[in-house]
């Protein structure tokens, strides 16, 4: 009997007729990037293990709960990266990023795994558009990295997606803050979840971010970071507002806000939506003025976000934001009988080699199958190729939209022939290109 294989829970297939979407959200995350001088960087889709536990903390969702690691016959396990930040860092220490002056600007797009409950925005193999700035301490780059962000959502046309932030202060504020959280969550030791019972002692701010219904209706009474910030972080936090308001951002700051990754410090934030359900957070990120130090470079500040592209695509389509136009066939060469199709192999390679998207028959379709399949494919132009237009060097080619038909050579000037008559699509349908041309226009 046949083997019936389906994909595994919570990853998902991107089939052709969907992929456009993608397309047009990895166009918009990288192009913005660079506007705001961020360079890609590629990193392996596995680490060491200890990278993860080291840098997202192991007390962590992510390391307690979610990591998919894997071995193979040998000794060293290794961990399918569940984020972008440790391995980027791991990465610009590792290849001297660092020693190029700062600040480093990296970003990268990228799959992330992680061994969560399937659900609507909840997946286990999940795509992340990150960036990450090194060697910037002041707010003006914590406002900078945040309008980055703001930038790729406004390209992708959301309404409606509300900046949070907050600041979580650094190792010196937080000491009396996990004092604070022991003694509150300490009277309710009881009903607090078994593993943020083991937390309590050794990392009492993981309780404000634990998904337990019971902890979250108990975390909204706990006292806040905010009255606890050292007058440093104070500063900073500040500053930060200052920023945005300097760039025109919106924001709403929001105490509850911590994250849930150990290695953040001071500022924190969150891009939420209401459109798509409970997992509402499109992009999270944060100062992490420690981390570096941690995997043994050379102590510097930086901050990064991570934007989940699946949500980021979710709350596009909910909300009927545009998407790029999949590409469709330029030209549908149609050969009848098999001299022209013989012959019609040399024009299709000049058609292609200047750029052109063309397709010919290759299962045996008759005249009148071609000419339906190409309109079924959205060829913009059918040109039908017979004995007597080869004997003429000569052929017709139709405009599928309009139905016009105009004479191309088959001879040496079949490229300036086929542009004269793509230009009239290329104006209706191009707007870069439109633009282009009434900017020359206007020149001359
Ligand atoms: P959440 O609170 O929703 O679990 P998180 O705090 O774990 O998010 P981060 O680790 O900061 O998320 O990752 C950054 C972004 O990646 C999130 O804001 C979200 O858009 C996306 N993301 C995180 N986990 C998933 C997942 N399992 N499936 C799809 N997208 C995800
Ligand atoms: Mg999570």
């Amino acid at each position: 009997m046949a083997l019936s294989v389906q994909r595994p829970k919570g990853t998902q297939d991107v089939v052709p007729s969907e992929v456009y979407k993608w397309h047009t959200v990895e166009h918009i995350v990288k192009d913005t990037a660079e506007q705001f001088g961020f360079r890609e960087i590629r990193i392996p889709t596995f680490e060491d293990t200890g990278l993860f536990v080291r840098s997202v903390g192991d007390t962590t969702d992510v390391v307690q709960k979610e990591m998919y690691t894997v071995s193979a016959t040998g000794d060293s396990t290794f961990t399918l990266r569940p984020e972008g930040t440790a391995g980027t860092i791991r990465a610009a220490i590792e290849n001297g990023l660092l020693n190029e002056g700062y600040p480093q600007k990296l970003f990268y797009i990228l799959s992330c795994f992680r061994h969560e409950k399937p659900q609507a925005g909840r997946l286990r193999e999940f795509h992340q558009f990150g960036c990450e700035m090194i060697g910037a301490e002041g707010p003006a780059a914590d406002a900078e990295l945040i309008a980055l962000a703001k930038s790729v959502i406004d390209r992708a046309g959301l309404k409606n997606v509300a900046l949070n932030i907050n600041s979580i202060g650094c190792p010196e504020c937080r000491a009396n803050y996990h004092k604070a959280l022991k003694n509150y969550f300490s009277q309710y030791k009881d009903k607090l979840c078994s593993t943020c019972q083991e937390r309590l002692e050794k990392n009492p701010m993981r309780l404000l971010d634990c998904k337990s219904e019971e902890d979250k209706a108990l975390a909204e009474k706990a006292p806040i970071i905010l009255d606890y910030l050292c007058p440093d972080c104070q500063k900073h936090f500040d500053g930060l507002k200052k920023n945005l308001k300097l760039m025109g951002i919106d924001y709403k700051i929001n105490p509850r806000i911590v994250r849930g990754l150990d290695y953040y410090t001071r500022t924190v934030f969150e891009f939420i939506t209401a459109d798509i359900g409970a997992q509402g957070t499109v992009c999270g990120g944060g100062r992490y003025d420690g981390l570096i130090e941690t995997l043994g470079g050379k102590p510097a500040p930086a901050l990064g976000f991570g934007m989940g592209l699946e949500r980021l695509i979710l709350t596009m389509q909910k909300q009927g934001c545009e998407f790029m136009e999949p590409k469709t066939c330029d030209i549908y060469i149609a050969a009848m009988g098999e001299r022209a199709a013989e012959e019609s192999m040399d024009i299709i390679s000049t058609l292609r080699s200047e750029g052109y998207f063309v397709e010919y028959d290759l299962v045996g379709r008759g005249l009148k199958a071609q000419m339906k399949y190409a309109d079924k494919i959205g060829a913009k132009y059918v040109m039908v190729l017979g004995d007597n237009e080869l004997d003429e060097r000569k052929a017709k080619v139709k405009n599928m939209k309009t139905g016009e038909q105009t004479e191309v050579s088959l001879g040496e000037t079949l490229l300036d022939d086929f542009a004269v008559c793509y230009y009239d699509t290329l104006m209706e349908e191009d707007e870069m290109f439109r633009g282009f041309v009434e900017a020359f226009v206007e020149k001359e």
